[in-house]
């Protein structure tokens, strides 16, 4: 082969030093999602097309043009998951769950994207969420956003991230809304992006969430939900905000906040931040009352949130994803402490204990790369040590050194 061999655009190798934050970031939500009562669901990677064509929408940027199509060698066509809701949905119904409501599931994984590749944006990128099925009460909603602000506590980014909230009402206070969008949008249709021109017909709504500066300028006099709320949307929002106000998390309402698929009503929600550059937008939810049943299956409620974790763990202080914890250094001495020296780490981890083993190198330079490593202490073995059966004890933190008998290593206290 000529070139060295690539990895594809928009994908990520993640090594140790990112993967150790990764984990701790999948940890704590998993953590967390056990506190709240969310039992995990694992969901395929890939599904029939049509589980995420027909839900999110032919008109979303992710259908109409981030998805990985492909049929296979049986002549299906399958889509690699860009997103958790409509799997876990496709799940409920396929496996036939509806007569055990209410259900909450938590899942984690990769999702496929085909978008530009930048800083935050990847093609095949890490989602972590939950969906809370069979609740209608607005309490659902904000135990869902509570148990997001916990996980962003628990990582320590929530300074760092603004939780803004806005309603899209019910179908009906939408589809008020809906006709005076399209009004306004008509009226100054030349203005309008390209994009947001088709918007026009199939969901005006996303035009508010254009990123286009000719689509802002026009949004910023556009008509308002607010004014087309009818009665049980308002209060369904009202509870909703004095829920999380109750809890002290901290919100910002903002009107032209719609999220970007179709199946939303209700609650949306996002959780920003301004130190990700482009990308703030680090978990975003909301309600879906009528997406399980769009689906084929019963009228079921939803609620649910899913958060980028290349994001947050960009955002994680890396000194809090590092566990505190004792790591021994075996020194082989010599070849017969080297012959000894994988039983003794073998002892060592036996009781729990993190024991990295110098397997080959100078003495020296051993101790060296076992300092570097952080290691609290060496345990030394050479020939001498072997035959007399004891073992060599450096503290690295205290520098203090002390021979003792091999049995006696087996309770030795290692402590940091
Ligand atoms: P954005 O506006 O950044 O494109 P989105 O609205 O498309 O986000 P969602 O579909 O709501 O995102 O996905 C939830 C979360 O997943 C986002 O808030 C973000 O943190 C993360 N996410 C989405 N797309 C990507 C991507 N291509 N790379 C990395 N993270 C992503
Ligand atoms: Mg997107």
């Amino acid at each position: 082969m000529s070139e060295k061999i690539q990895r594809v655009r928009g994908t990520r190798d993640l090594l140790p030093e990112d993967s150790n934050v990764f984990r701790f970031v999948e940890e704590s939500a998993y953590q967390k999602a056990k506190l709240y009562g969310f039992g995990e669901i694992e969901t395929p990677i890939f599904e029939f097309s049509e589980v995420f064509h027909r839900t999110l929408g032919e008109t979303s940027d992710v259908v109409s043009k981030e998805t990985y199509d492909f049929t296979d060698r049986g002549g299906e066509s399958l889509t690699l998951r860009p997103e958790g809701t409509a799997g876990v949905a496709r799940a409920f119904i396929s496996e036939g769950m509806s007569q055990n409501l209410p259900l909450k599931f938590y899942y984690s994984g990769p999702m496929f994207r085909y978008e530009r590749p930048q800083k935050g944006r990847y093609r095949q990128f890490f989602q972590l969420g939950a969906e809370c099925l069979g609740y209608d009460t607005p309490h659902a909603d904000v135990e869902c956003i509570a148990m997001a602000w916990d996980l962003l506590q628990q990582i320590g980014i929530s300074a760092d991230c603004t939780l803004e909230i806005n309603t899209l009402g019910d179908a009906e206070s939408r589809a008020a809304y809906r006709d005076a969008l399209v009004a306004y949008f008509k009226s100054n249709e030349s203005q309008l992006s390209t994009d947001s021109k088709n918007r026009l017909e199939k969901n005006p709504l996303r035009i508010l969430d254009s990123k286009d500066e000719g689509d802002k300028k026009l949004n910023a006099d556009a008509p308002k939900l607010e004014q087309y709320l009818n009665e049980s949307s308002r209060s369904f929002f009202k509870k909703v905000l004095a829920g999380i106000e109750k809890l002290g998390i901290p919100f910002k309402v903002n009107n032209h906040l719609v999220r970007g698929l179709d199946y939303y009503c209700h609650t949306v929600f996002e959780f920003t931040t301004s130190k990700l550059g482009a990308q703030g937008t680090v978990l975003a939810g909301g309600r879906y009352d009528g997406l399980i049943e769009m689906m084929g299956g019963p009228k079921t409620p939803g609620v649910g949130w899913a958060a980028g974790i290349d994001r947050l763990a960009d955002l994680t202080p890396k000194e809090l994803a590092i566990a505190k914890e004792v790591l021994v250094a075996v020194i082989g001495a010599d070849d017969a402490g080297e012959d000894e020296s994988v039983k003794l780490a073998h002892e060592i981890r036996s009781r729990g204990i993190k024991v990295e083993n110098f397997l080959s190198g100078k003495m020296g330079k051993k101790m060296q790369k076992a300092n570097n490593k952080g290691a609290h202490y060496a345990l030394i073995l050479g020939g001498n040590e072997v035959s007399s059966g004891t073992v060599t004890v450096k503290n690295f933190v205290t520098g203090e050194q002390q021979t003792i008998s091999r049995s006696d290593i087996a309770t030795f206290d290692f402590k940091i």
